[in-house]
């Protein structure tokens, strides 16, 4: 249905193979890091403080060069992850909307940044729901079009990624229950279509806009039941931008 689906690069993730050699590393964060061997590394202090700094509005200096480079430390190490856990699609229900996210970050964001930014989600999750808590990660997701081999697995929190140029990514399966909605009864029934690209104060590229209308019609999905991720979401967000209603919205559906 679309022309390309990967970009060919897929995180490995290996039980307990974690490349902990600190000298590869400049920071002296790095120094004093913890253990990704760990089935439960995502307890450790650190990592909570890096998944805490995403609810805050405004960070300090220190506080933005610690997420920066807690999110690099994980980019370019294994971590552990389980074998088999809970069974999140158990909760989605037949798609009937569309959720529109911008990525908030350069357009050519690489699928390896996007797999960590949604890793955090799961954190969060496994740090605060009682059906997963103490258990080790697991996503039970898996990169599009690969087999469901652990070192397919992935975390990312989009089911569609698009790039300016208009291409089309499927990142995981539609039946993904996935969150990126930031509401809970939305994430069951949405997929979630991130624009590559930072549009707080400008309207995404023409071809960008076409592609996302494709798969809104693809999948069948009518004009009010598509939304941005701060019209529906029950935390506050700019996403997927300032201009979103006044200028791009219709775009979609035209
Ligand atoms: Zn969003």
């Amino acid at each position: 249905m679309y022309p390309e689906r990967s970009e060919g690069y897929y995180g490995a993730w290996h039980t307990v193979i974690a490349k902990l050699s600190v000298a590869d590393h400049h920071s002296k964060i790095y120094t004093s890091y913890m253990n990704l061997t760990n089935p439960l590394w995502y307890q450790d202090p650190k990592i909570q403080n890096f998944v805490s700094l995403f609810s805050q509005e405004k960070l300090t200096k220190e506080e933005k060069s610690f997420k920066h480079e807690v999110l690099t430390f994980l980019k370019q190490n294994h971590f552990y992850i389980a074998d088999q856990g809970y069974d999140w699609d158990k909760w989605r229900l037949p798609i009937d909307t569309a959720i529109i996210h911008h990525t908030s970050s350069s357009p050519t964001i690489s699928l390896n940044e996007l797999n960590i930014l949604g890793l955090r989600l799961y954190i969060n999750q496994y740090l605060t729901d009682a059906d997963v808590k103490n258990q080790p990660l697991y996503s039970g997701h898996y990169w599009f079009g690969k087999n469901h081999a652990k070192e397919n697995a992935t975390f990312v929190s989009y089911h569609y990624l698009v790039r300016p140029s208009g291409k089309i990514i499927q990142l995981v399966d539609d039946k993904a229950y996935l969150w990126h909605a930031g509401n809970l009864e939305v994430n069951r029934r949405s997929i979630g279509i991130a624009l590559a690209g930072k549009f707080i104060d400008k309207e995404p590229e023409a071809a960008a806009l076409a592609a996302a209308r494709t798969i809104i019609k693809d999948h069948k999905i009518s004009s009010e039941n598509i939304f941005g991720h701060c019209e529906i979401s029950k935390t506050k967000t700019e996403c997927p931008g300032n201009l979103f209603l006044s200028s791009w919205k219709a775009k979609l559906f035209a």
